[in-house]
């Protein structure tokens, strides 16, 4: 309510009277939460953003939005960043190793593992991939014939991203068909951020393993579905 001076409506949106000490006053658009992310995402993360720090990232997105909160919001994207973090000089090896995945929010960070080889089921099919959302532990498993880059970029478009929408990063370990040309691709092309365990700390994926461990033990009791 202290507020209430500075709150205008136009067009009919609310927007904010902001008295920059520099530029003059200029109108910020009340965000509501829905599109807060997206706001992040588009001035920080994307290509034309450039990962400019946590300063630089507020002082833009404060000059065309105001949100309840957002100065702790923007320096928790900015600090929980994969593309930032990696660029930051760290102990030994010069990357610090990721053992917290910190998230705030679903589709934020999947993991995706494969399980197997398994006993060939009727269909042909051998292995399982897990792909899970690390915010809300929602994992689904598919039936592949085999592992490759092509096989698993295609599940993963075509039965998770067209249901569930593009996650902003994809965490998985050194597999082949992670480390393709290929998937590289396909995350380049829908913006999505990858990182991988380390050797050094293949914990750190725990999620899809602890899942692994428990599909694992119920494998052979599960109906796999048609050839992958
Ligand atoms: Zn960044």
């Amino acid at each position: 309510m202290r507020q209430w001076q500075s709150l205008k409506v136009s067009n009919d949106l609310l927007y904010r009277i902001y008295e920059n000490e520099d530029t003059g006053p200029h109108f910020q658009l009340v965000t509501p939460h829905a599109m807060r992310r997206e706001i992040m995402h588009q001035l920080h993360n994307v290509r034309t953003a450039g990962h400019l720090g946590r300063e630089k990232t507020l002082n833009r997105i404060k000059a065309r939005f105001y949100w309840p909160g957002m100065t702790d919001d923007v320096s928790r994207w900015c600090q929980s960043c994969m593309s930032c973090q990696k660029r930051k000089p760290g102990p030994g090896l010069g990357k610090s190793p990721m053992q917290h995945c910190t998230v705030y929010g679903p589709m934020e960070c999947i993991a995706i593992d494969i399980l197997g080889p398994l006993p060939t089921t009727d269909d042909g099919n051998r292995y399982i991939m897990v792909v899970g959302d690390y915010f809300s532990k929602w994992s689904e498993a598919y039936a592949l014939r085999q592992h490759t880059a092509q096989t698993v970029a295609d599940k993963l478009v075509t039965e998770f991203i067209c249901r569930f929408g593009t996650p902003t990063r994809i965490h998985t370990d050194h597999g082949p068909e992670f480390e393709s040309h290929l998937f590289a691709r396909m995350c380049k092309l829908l913006d999505i951020e990858k990182s991988r365990t380390t050797p050094y700390h293949p914990q750190s994926d725990g999620m899809v393993e602890r899942y692994n461990r428990t599909f694992g033990n119920d494998a052979s009791n599960v109906c796999l579905g048609k050839q992958g």
